[in-house]
């Protein structure tokens, strides 16, 4: 098929695909194992997150506290508001409806005008919040209110912020100092508006979400490095 020719060399953007057999009714395949499997491992994660019930005090949790919604406002002071097909996310009052405690890191796997392009599409049906350009110039596609599909798990895309990253698993070249710096400037804001540790167990990989298939960000990316930064930002934040 030719549509997987393409996922060879455009995984990430392509694999998000997989988020349209997520919300529909589980069938019989390969797929469907690899959620079966996810659901399981969730359900032993939930027990981490226990103490994160604390969150639920909070005054903007509260019943009947809809958060106004205005066209062109971004959660990110700075980022450009590029906004993903309808199609591509769902809508939500988060946190109110579902806590967030997860950043997902991704990589595109082409450029940052790929992943805007494929985001506004409809039949892509797969988007994250933010993409971060080399250069370090972010985009917010999708409101952090909102479930963004973009992970292929739909527990994991209801508690996260998904961000996707310009480049390749393979050309860690292309992973700039100002692209560091940017996204973990990104990453600490949401750590603080979420109250997310800024560790390891709440800013992963894509590939360490339960039950996808994808590699991404890759051995490449600097974890030591970006959670550096993340915690850096998020002390001066505060
Ligand atoms: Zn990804």
């Amino acid at each position: 098929m030719s549509e997987q020719n393409e996922s060879q060399a455009r995984q990430d953007l392509w694999g998000t695909r997989m988020e349209r057999e997520q919300e529909r009714p589980r069938s019989i395949s390969r797929r469907g194992l690899l959620i079966g499997g996810a659901g399981a491992a969730t359900v032993m994660g939930a027990a981490g997150y226990a103490g994160w019930d604390g969150l639920r005090r909070w005054w903007w949790r509260a019943a009947g506290s809809e958060r106004p919604r205005t066209d062109g406002v971004v959660d990110h002071a700075g980022a450009e508001w590029v906004g993903a097909s309808s199609a591509n996310w769902r809508r939500a009052q988060r946190p109110s409806d579902y806590a967030v405690d997860l950043v997902v890191i991704h990589v595109v796997q082409g450029s940052y005008g790929d992943a805007l392009r494929v985001f506004r599409d409809p039949l892509h049906k797969a988007a994250a919040h933010y993409v971060v350009r080399q250069d370090g110039h972010i985009a917010q596609t999708v409101r952090e209110l909102d479930v963004a599909f973009h992970c292929g798990n739909r527990e994991f895309n209801e508690r996260s912020v998904g961000i996707e990253h310009e480049g390749h698993v393979d050309r860690p070249e292309g992973f700039t100092d100002a692209m560091y710096a940017a996204s973990a400037r990104l990453t600490a804001g949401i750590c603080t508006r979420y109250a997310i540790p800024a560790d390891r167990a709440h800013i992963i990989a894509h590939s360490e979400v339960p039950g996808t298939d994808h590699t991404d960000p890759g051995p490449h990316w600097d974890w030591n490095r970006y959670l550096g930064l993340v915690r850096a930002a998020t002390t001066l934040a505060r």
